[in-house]
């Protein structure tokens, strides 16, 4: 059987525990590790299964707007622990300093020699230092426990918002923007929540702590310092601020034209090698590569202006101190010990300042990604559950479509006044143009999205009005390009219905006709597939997505055919298939074939967003209309070629 072939191809995957004898490369665990992978495992923790409920309305906690503190304020004990361990190292750090004015003015001085008080001090000193190290030490624990719970909080509420947006949210280009909120943003944050908000206020308050001891100490000196240092400081802080900004700016933008490049050339490699485009492709890469440089080169170009600056304006300081200082220690308005601590804490007051410019960067980062997120959980549903919405009870499967309107975007309209009756238990297949609306129409069925105008109802009942879980257990969707999740083929059958025994699992598998092929492999329904493991061919997909929808036992499945042309014995084999799963049930096809179209019970022409003409196959067949048309054209084709 031709279409059988796909599962010999995919080494990778079913190989991997069986390949060593076939010389497919091996990717599983090798046999002399497999004590030491055992003894592993059994030392992971268990994880107990969550008991999560899951809810498509958020709750009013889940509708406040995102905020720093809102999340971080969830942990509070955490919180103030953090916060007491940077008061206090704050405190404890500065006292290096005075210790050592204590010990010049008192032990040291001509009449105040004391071997005692400097060694008392000393000691003091070790023990300060030693619990300061301490005391950070604790407060990096906390401030990172309290990073990853935040950060798991966060990841889970903006996941958990993903799953209850509506469909029209998620399109192709906006994939890898919501990626990229998933992991930069995030990560951001982290960086911000694990490091940045603590240093912030660690070397603040450090800031404080100096500027209030050296007024302390000599109110003279200490404007002296802060009228010759601060100024200096801050106007080289803010340029250096404002420039180091335009260089990341610069930088992001330009290792994000290197990595579209980069996935570009790897994505589209095959034709690259089929144009002979590798040369041109390396100079353009070259480019990207040249540009990023630059603006690194720019980055590190401010940073090497501006830590020597500060280091410059330090000494000059210093010197300049130190002829104010030393004359008024000549004339004892200052002891030799305080000019000492002087210089010790000027040295002290430029590294907060440096940090706090330094990390302004990723407070700014960290305030956009906060407003980034903020945007995307303010994301309201297009289809929302109403307050009101109740259980939709067993169904027989009439579905109807009264004067629908719709439009993805309202300016244009895809479908109009659109009157449709489908009876319980009838196949009905929708044909025509690409773009016609068949897909659309399809997809109001089962609330994906909801009418401008007009009603769908189900039994009798307008979509709105039932909850989304209640309507969506009963409905079945096939798409046109079956997805695999990681897992094995049983839990990909098992996928609608969880609880669902191996006996109904292989009775699915049974009635596609995928039980002898899932009986030959190694590992039967526990082999492992994936979306990218290209492990099963396109018509096995199809077969595995109908044993899905066959197995969740829907009222109403929704079947979008797979466009893509499958040989003569797989397509054989999936209506066969087709036939057993759509038994006793009403079902929608999306036909792209006119063979499945000529099977349904009736056939809906649909044409510019309109129903332009309903029959049996046998009725549109027998009158002259646009199905005719296809169906002469089809015959003409020798009967296989015409995929509408
Ligand atoms: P068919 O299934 O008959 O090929 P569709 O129902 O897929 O047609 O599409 C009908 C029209 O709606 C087309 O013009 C198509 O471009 C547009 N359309 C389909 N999906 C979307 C979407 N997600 N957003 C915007 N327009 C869409």
């Amino acid at each position: 059987m031709a279409w059988g072939g796909g599962f010999g191809h995919g080494g990778g995957v079913f190989g991997s525990h069986s390949s060593t004898s076939s010389g497919l490369p091996f990717g599983g665990i090798p046999s002399e590790l497999m004590d030491e992978a055992t003894k592993l495992l059994a030392t992971e923790p268990a994880h107990e299964p969550s008991h999560l409920h899951f809810s498509p309305v958020a709750s009013a906690a889940e509708r406040r707007p995102l905020s720093l503190w809102r999340l971080v304020g969830a942990h509070r004990g955490y919180l103030v622990a953090a916060s007491l361990l940077v008061i206090i190292s704050s405190v404890v750090l500065q006292a290096g300093p005075k210790l050592t004015e204590f010990a010049v003015n008192h032990g040291m001085l001509p009449g105040h020699h004391s071997l005692k008080v400097i060694v008392v001090c000393s000691l003091i000193y070790l023990a300060i230092t030693l619990a300061s190290v301490l005391l950070q030490r604790l407060q990096t624990d906390v401030t990172g426990v309290l990073a990853s719970r935040v950060m798991r909080d966060l990841r889970v509420r903006v996941f958990t918002h993903f799953q209850r947006l509506s469909l029209s949210f998620f399109t192709e280009e906006k994939a890898g923007v919501l990626m990229s909120r998933m992991t930069s943003d995030v990560e951001n944050l982290q960086q911000l929540v694990q490091d940045g908000v603590a240093q912030f206020a660690l070397q603040g308050l450090t800031m404080i702590v100096i500027t209030a001891v050296l007024f302390s100490t000599n109110v003279v000196l200490a404007s002296w310092t802060v009228l010759l240092v601060v100024p200096a400081l801050v106007t080289l802080s803010i340029w250096f601020h404002q420039a180091s900004e335009r260089g990341y700016l610069t930088s992001r933008d330009r290792i994000a034209n290197v990595l579209a490049d980069l996935s570009e050339t790897l994505y589209g490699v095959r034709v690259i090698t089929a144009h002979n485009r590798q040369r041109r492709n390396i100079v353009n890469h070259r480019h990207v590569v040249g540009a990023y440089r630059d603006a690194n080169l720019y980055t590190g170009r401010v940073a090497a202006i501006y830590g020597p600056s500060t280091n410059m304006i330090g000494i000059v300081g210093q010197g300049v101190l130190l002829g104010i200082g030393g004359r008024m220690v000549l004339e004892h308005r200052l002891s030799v010990g305080a000019l000492i601590a002087f210089f010790l804490y000027l040295n002290r007051f430029f590294q907060p300042i440096q940090l706090l410019v330094q990390q302004y960067n990723s407070l700014q980062q960290g305030r956009s990604s906060i407003t980034r997120l903020r945007e995307l959980l303010s994301e309201e549903p297009d289809v929302a559950e109403s307050p009101t919405a109740r259980v939709l009870a067993p169904i027989e499967g009439r579905i109807t479509f009264e004067n629908v309107g719709f439009g993805y975007d309202p300016a244009h309209q895809v479908l109009a006044g659109v009157n449709l009756e489908i009876a319980p238990g009838e196949s009905v297949a929708f044909v025509g143009p690409t773009g016609a609306g068949k897909s659309t129409l399809a997809k109001l069925a089962n609330r994906f999205y909801d009418p401008t105008t007009g009603r769908v109802l189900i039994d009798g009942v307008d979509l709105r009005d039932v909850t989304l879980s209640s309507l969506r257990r009963q409905i079945g969707v096939v798409p046109q390009e079956p997805f695999l999740f990681a897992g094995t083929i049983r839990s990909n059958v098992r996928f609608g219905r969880p609880d669902a025994s191996d006996d109904d699992v292989a009775e699915a598998l049974a009635v596609v006709g995928l039980a002898d092929l899932v009986a030959r492999l190694p590992e039967g329904v526990d082999t492992p597939v994936h979306e990218r493991g290209q492990t099963l061919s396109a018509g096995e997909r199809q077969l595995l997505a109908l044993a899905r929808a066959f197995l969740a036992r829907p009222r109403v499945l929704i079947l979008d055919e797979a466009t893509s042309s499958l040989d003569l014995a797989s397509e054989t084999v999936v209506e066969r298939a087709l036939d057993a799963v759509l038994e006793g049930r009403s079902a929608i096809l999306i036909a792209h074939r006119l063979t499945t179209a000529q099977r349904a019970d009736r056939i809906v022409v649909v044409e510019h967003g309109r129903v332009s003409d309903v029959g049996t196959p046998a009725q549109l067949l027998s009158r002259p209309g646009s199905y005719r048309d296809m169906y002469d054209a089809w015959l003409a084709a020798g009967g296989r070629d015409v995929v509408v």
